[in-house]
């Protein structure tokens, strides 16, 4: 027997049928580019190559930390004044460098063209280039573009652009080959390689071969086509949901895998389509979250019956609005979402509690009125607006850890809870 969860049990609909607080205005958020420090790590044989400013440069070197690597995997083409000017030929310098790059970097097997807000000022065309640059360079380097721009993407949209750019790509199943014939799972979202394996652990003890996508080895795409289950592993993947539905894809709706309840939601959906029985589920997931039931009591004590705040940022927010109130007791006073896509969020939706104050888009000057009045004892925002409301005695989380730490998963649970109640602990203790 697994232990009782103790999930708070909503009577309702929950938020199914909520209508958002829409507000536009100014926006307090990173750009698409941002995406890339979480997946050059993932895709190990590829390099992303930023075509924009030195501010870009800034941008990518300061969340990646300091460049301690002698050959990142990523870097930034600089356009400049003469550029931008439109005295020098910008497809030329643009080759000139890729062909340095690739010289010095055989290692290099998939090359991302990544757009910004230069590039787009200047109407760089750079699907053509990466068109021309994969002739010049094929077989051994594939060229791919997407845009990472502030002007078009938020933060975690830059992985959608980038994933969605991959869909078109991916090889279609073998008629010769009869495993690639019959209905496979695929998991769509980066994911840290530990929970990789974790998920691919469950997976497989309850009969399910799975495959991820993006893989750590470009050149070992998943096959894609109307045999392909796919489960969303990240909230923030329209464009590539869209682009995997056109390749004849099949969306197995779920909640996402955060906590206990999430994970299990998650992985059942898997186990539904491809016939697992009850008994092998309950017999693979028990373990596990018992384990992770009793690794979040101790952050429990520490949570309950606080009150959070979400700015918008990653579009993760509601999710784990999701897990913080149902398991750990958390009162959610507003839960902003840079987008909210009614059909990916639907499960997640129906568990929160009705009334939930849902925000989609942002005007930060009125949304900073909104949190100081509600004086919430957490907020999750950008870094940009941490220290100002930290100086106000509130305890802040940044949106940003939340997408580079393993979170995801049972064994994953208590890690997440750990990232809210530690800076709830801490402040604690300063005011002591
Ligand atoms: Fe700034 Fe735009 Fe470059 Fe992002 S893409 S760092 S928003 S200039």
């Amino acid at each position: 027997m697994s232990p009782v969860i103790p999930i708070r049990a909503e009577t309702t609909t929950g938020c199914t049928d909520v209508t958002p607080l829409v507000q536009r205005g100014q926006r307090e958020v990173f750009c698409g580019l941002t995406g890339i420090i979480w997946l050059h790590r993932k895709i190990q044989d590829a390099f992303f190559l930023v075509v924009g400013s030195r501010t870009c440069a800034h941008l990518i070197q300061s969340a990646a930390g300091v460049m301690i690597f002698a050959e990142p995997r990523f870097g930034t083409a600089i356009i400049d004044e003469r550029d931008l000017a439109g005295l020098a030929d910008v497809h030329d310098e643009l080759d000139r460098v890729v062909h340095q790059l690739l010289n010095r970097r055989p290692d290099i097997r998939m090359l991302f063209l990544v757009g910004s807000c230069p590039s787009e000022v200047i109407k760089l065309d750079l699907s053509r280039a990466a068109h021309r640059l994969n002739q010049l360079h094929h077989p051994a380097v594939r060229v791919l573009n997407y845009s990472g721009s502030g002007i078009e993407t938020t933060f975690t949209q830059g992985e959608d652009a980038c994933l969605a750019a991959l869909v078109p790509g991916l090889p279609s199943a073998n008629p010769q080959v009869p495993s690639q014939n019959k209905p496979q799972l695929m998991v769509v979202g980066t994911l840290a390689d530990v929970v990789e394996d974790q998920l691919r652990n469950l997976l497989e003890q309850m009969n399910i071969t799975v495959n991820f996508f993006p893989p750590r080895n470009s050149q070992k795409m998943p096959v894609v086509g109307p045999n392909t289950r796919y489960l969303l592993a990240q909230p923030f993947l329209a464009d590539t949901a869209k682009a995997l539905q056109e390749r004849g894809a099949k969306h197995l709706p779920a909640a996402f895998p955060l906590g206990i309840e999430g994970t299990t939601a998650w992985l059942q959906a898997a186990a539904q389509e491809f016939g697992v029985s009850p008994l092998l589920f309950e017999k693979v997931t028990a373990a596990p979250k018992q384990r992770a039931e009793k690794a979040l009591a101790v952050h429990r004590q520490m949570l309950d019956g606080k009150r959070i705040f979400f700015f918008p940022d990653s579009q993760l927010e509601i999710p784990l609005a999701r897990f913080l109130h149902r398991e750990m007791n958390m009162d959610l006073v507003e839960v902003g979402t840079p987008y909210l896509h009614r059909q990916h969020m639907a499960p997640e939706l129906a568990l929160l509690p009705t009334g939930t104050r849902i925000s989609e888009g942002q005007d930060v000057d009125l949304q900073l009125d909104r949190c100081v009045e509600d004086k919430p004892d957490m907020v999750v925002c950008g870094l940009g607006l941490a220290n100002p409301l930290e100086a106000q005695g509130m305890t802040t989380k940044w949106a940003i850890e939340l997408v580079f730490t393993p979170i995801q998963g049972y064994e994953q649970a208590a890690d997440l809870a750990g990232l809210f109640s530690r800076p709830l602990r801490r402040r604690e203790k300063l005011a002591a």
